[in-house]
């Protein structure tokens, strides 16, 4: 009877949010989380229920959940898994909810084997217990400049309390990132460890200034015999001799590197390929590691495991390049928040200080519903707020990216409005510094525009690269 009472309540729930999702849809709102609210208001329980029904891998971290989970889908498909993913934005419980009861039939049936979940790493702690992953993919962690000193630890010790609850989850771990890495000291679990093989690709003189340069054991301060990013490297700690654990994929070589992508080599006991990575950023180069090891994990041979990662496309706009006296122009296209976030990771990477500038539009071939700044992970501009000079908006919605540029926690008196693009770019390459660069990032109608005025301005032409 209680079976049954339970069976009866998720099929409530299921068609409630169905039905929420169909409303939500009709009218155009992107809305994933209320649907996943009302049937988990109506049945508490639901995620374990729905959980059951696939074989669920979850990825988590600061930073390239969202390429890492494109990668990984990739490799899924190579093996021909019928896969359902969550957005980016929905990464919470109800989000979440949402995403599995849009898996299911009206009867209630799964329409996919598998569940690829990206999952916000405060809520892990609680959704990793009712989901029950096979494998879970941690990226990295990251302070943002938003937190109070010690909060990333306590993000670490959340996913650690979450993993904690599923010793038969296989986890997949950055090796470089002493917070990361961690989480597979003393676990019962199977670990695969990822990394960049040692001085693969050495940042000199890198100073680490975060809670992450103190081994998480000891309180020590690290020592790094190879820097990558921030603090990412080959660590140990000089007093307890925590260090880097080996990795099972590494990547033993850059081959070629630049702005739009690289060509790699990985390799670990069980792998030896060389890929090329149409996607920019050293970050990436992590992200394709971790979707290896997935790979890996998932019984996939070499041959496919370079399959998708090379077939992997990024969802990075064009981007054009072109030299004004001493200074640097680039402009990439935005046009939805995955690209947006590559662009913003790429960004990351850049060494010298930049100015950038957002032209927001909404015109029809821009998408006319912005509300999807607010999907793209803009908070990642805090930690590298000190090298952008300053920040400009732009575009006939230029309010509203200032709007979400000050709730990323830029502060307002560092956010120009200008919406002139003639001034715009005058003004920006004013203050773009010699051998700097003006980042200019529009979307689609705003991009034609700006690129008619460089060209009259600077007598160009077509400017692809
Ligand atoms: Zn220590």
């Amino acid at each position: 009877m209680k079976q049954r009472f339970k069976l009866l309540r998720f099929w409530a729930a299921v068609i409630t949010a169905k039905c929420a999702i169909v409303i939500l849809r009709l009218f155009k709102s992107g809305g994933t989380s209320l649907p996943g609210k009302l049937a988990l208001k109506l049945y508490p329980q639901i995620l374990d229920h729905l959980a059951g029904l696939f074989r669920v891998t979850m990825i988590t971290g600061t930073n390239g959940k969202t390429t890492t989970s494109r990668i990984v889908l990739s490799m899924m498909e190579q093996k021909g898994l019928k896969v359902i993913t969550n957005k980016s934005g929905a990464n919470l419980s109800s989000g979440i909810t949402t995403t599995l009861i849009s898996a299911l039939t009206l009867g209630g049936r799964p329409r996919f084997s598998h569940a690829l979940l990206e999952t916000d790493e405060a809520a892990f702690r609680t959704l990793a217990p009712r989901l029950k992953p096979e494998t879970v993919i941690v990226t990295n962690f990251f302070r943002d400049q938003l937190d109070r000193y010690g909060e990333l630890h306590t993000t670490v010790n959340n996913v650690r309390e979450g993993i904690s609850r599923i010793p038969d989850a296989v986890l997949i771990l950055n090796a470089d990132d002493s917070l990361c890495a961690s989480l597979g000291r003393n676990a019962p679990n199977k670990v695969i460890y990822f990394g960049m093989g040692e001085g693969i690709y050495p940042e000199s003189g890198a100073s680490i200034n975060s809670d992450a340069a103190f081994c998480i054991q000891c309180k020590s301060r690290y020592e790094y015999s190879s820097v990558t990013f921030g603090h990412l490297g080959h660590f140990r700690c000089p007093s307890c001799g925590y260090e880097r654990p080996h990795t099972h994929v590494e990547c033993s070589g850059i081959l070629f590197y630049d702005s739009l992508g690289s060509h790699v080599e990985i390799s670990g006991p069980d792998l030896r390929i060389s890929v090329k990575l149409a996607l920019p950023g050293l970050y990436n180069i992590y992200n394709a590691l971790a979707g290896a090891s997935f790979g890996l994990a998932l019984g996939l041979d070499e041959k496919a495991i370079a399959a998708a990662l090379s077939g992997f496309e990024c969802g990075f706009g064009r981007m054009e390049t072109i030299a004004i006296q001493d200074k640097e122009l680039k402009m990439i296209l935005v046009k939805n928040p995955t690209g947006f976030n590559q662009v913003l990771r790429y960004l990351l990477t850049q060494e010298k200080p930049f100015v950038l500038a957002f032209a927001i539009n909404d015109r029809l071939a821009d998408g006319t519903d912005i509300s999807w700044l607010w999907d793209v992970d803009f908070e990642v501009l805090a930690l590298m707020a000190e090298r952008v000079r300053n920040f400009y908006v732009s575009g006939i919605r230029a309010e509203d990216m200032a709007v979400r540029l000050k709730y990323a926690g830029i502060s307002t008196d560092r956010i120009r409005m200008e919406k002139d693009y003639r001034q715009l770019i005058t003004r920006a390459l004013q203050e773009t510094g010699a051998g700097e660069t003006c980042c200019i990032l529009p979307t689609y109608t705003a991009m034609l525009d700006i690129r008619r005025i460089l060209k009259k301005q600077f007598g160009l032409k077509e400017f692809w690269k």
